[in-house]
């Protein structure tokens, strides 16, 4: 096995930093002020972080990964009596209704290309059904890259007056964003990916006077939120069960050197120039993107397979070279993905740029 480390062009797990990595190198015990005044300082600069205001918004910490942040909103904030509309253009939006169905939450769901942006004029229809209670969605859609315009479509769920659920995965903390603003009411995000952090924790923003509304509507006892919550509140960092404490340590460390390097205002612009350049050298051999510029979202980019071009060899030549891609999620689509996210350095992206060269004009 060659166990050199990789340059993470994935839309996460992703390359962290040298000095998160070795944040992990102390073990701290769970019951302990200490680590429970850790937790505390973690959820309220992530408060910070989302321009939350702490007395309408809680973080929930999670343990596991994206989807168990997800699943355990979907699952604790719909009563058997309410239904959710998921708005989906991605695979994303259909794991939302693979949770609904598994857990047998009410919902319906109304789908869409997953080339473009939600369609505004489509989707107010449906927003506006009397049947609907929440309205559950992606921001930006890791499936093909899209960016779902998160501004108008919480405009028009605040004009039918329905509870919003944002599946903000990998756009939270790539670019600028208020919940105070948004006036999101649920919004999960996770530790691995634009805030650099390593797996193994769902954060999870919440409006405390809807979550406060929700005692007993989880069917699970480990997804239940609003169990979580409780203990986290009442216990001042409390989690219920065993806490990935290393993840915590790590996620502190990121959120540190992501405030360092001049915030998310900054990470988002780093995003743009990175992707930017590994877009221009792909263009230039020839590859076209597949998502419209105007609805591409700064994490990540599909690229179509041009005649006689074979991934799995493309894949490994830069695997041969310590680079990771990551291969298409389109049924209909030959194409794979590139993603920008993760302490990429301008170094990685000159390598990268050569290599593709390499490739172009020596390997094939
Ligand atoms: C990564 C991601 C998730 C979570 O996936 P996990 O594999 O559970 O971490 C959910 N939604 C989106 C949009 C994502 O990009």
């Amino acid at each position: 096995m060659n166990t050199a480390q990789k340059v993470l062009l994935t839309p996460g797990p992703l390359t962290t930093s040298k000095s998160v990595k070795e944040a992990m190198l102390i073990d701290m015990g769970t019951r302990d002020s200490e680590y429970q005044n850790l937790v505390q300082e973690v959820r309220q600069t992530l408060l910070q972080l989302a321009n939350a205001n702490e007395a309408v918004y809680t973080c929930v910490l999670l343990q596991g990964s994206g989807t168990y942040g997800v699943e355990s909103v979907l699952t604790s904030v719909v009563k058997q009596n309410e239904k959710v509309l998921i708005l989906s253009n991605g695979a994303y939006g259909e794991r939302m209704e693979q949770i609904c169905k598994a857990a047998k939450v009410p919902y319906d769901i109304a789908s869409y290309s997953m080339l473009y942006q939600l369609p505004l004029s489509e989707i107010e229809a449906q927003i506006a059904r009397k049947d609907i209670t929440h309205v559950a969605y992606v921001h930006s859609e890791t499936t093909a890259g899209v960016l779902n315009d998160i501004k108008s479509i919480q405009e028009l769920i605040h004009r039918y007056q329905k509870i919003s659920i944002v599946d903000a995965m990998s756009s939270f903390a790539s670019l600028p964003m208020s919940l105070d603003e948004l006036d999101v009411d649920y919004l999960i995000t996770s530790a691995n990916k634009c805030l650099h952090g390593v797996p193994g924790l769902a954060l999870i923003y919440a409006k405390r006077s809807h979550l406060d509304q929700c005692e007993g509507i989880c069917p699970s006892l480990s997804l239940d939120l609003y169990a979580q919550y409780q203990t986290m509140e009442k216990g001042n960092g409390s989690f219920r069960f065993t806490s990935p404490t290393h993840v915590l340590r790590a996620l502190k460390q990121a959120i540190g050197e992501l405030t360092e390097s001049g915030g998310i205002a900054a990470r988002y612009e780093r995003y743009l120039m990175i992707q930017k350049r590994i877009r221009e050298a792909m263009l230039k051999h020839g590859f076209e993107t597949l998502v419209p510029y105007s609805d591409q979202s700064p994490v990540i980019t599909t690229y179509l397979c041009k005649e006689g071009f074979v991934f799995s060899d493309f894949y490994d030549y830069f695997k041969d070279n310590d680079y990771l891609l990551y291969s298409g999620k389109l049924p209909q689509y030959d194409a794979f993905r590139i993603g920008n996210i993760g302490e990429i350095s301008d170094a990685d992206v000159d390598r990268f740029i050569k290599l593709l060269e390499a490739y172009f004009n020596e390997v094939k």
